[in-house]
């Protein structure tokens, strides 16, 4: 019951935590923010690409994306 609630909350947090995201319609799928992402995070699509619940938060993709296609919330 114990690790029940606590695998609950942490999916809550984790979920929660998911700050950045990419906009598929501004994304040229150039390939920088998943080269700068520390944590790997950042996965290939044919016409964009996808953060995943690996991010961390750091910001780093989104200094590195030439068309301002990646934002927080
Ligand atoms: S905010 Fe940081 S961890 Fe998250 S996707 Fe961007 S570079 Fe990766
Ligand atoms: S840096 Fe920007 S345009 Fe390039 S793949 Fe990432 S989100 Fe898309």
């Amino acid at each position: 019951m114990f690790f029940h609630v606590k695998n609950n909350l942490f999916n809550f947090f984790k979920e929660v935590n998911v700050m950045y995201k990419i906009d598929p319609e501004l994304c040229t799928a150039c390939g920088s923010c998943k080269e700068e992402c520390p944590e790997d995070a950042i996965v290939e699509g044919d016409d964009f690409y996808t953060i995943t619940d690996k991010c961390v938060d750091c910001g780093s993709c989104v200094e590195v994306c030439p068309v301002d296609a990646i934002s927080e919330g």
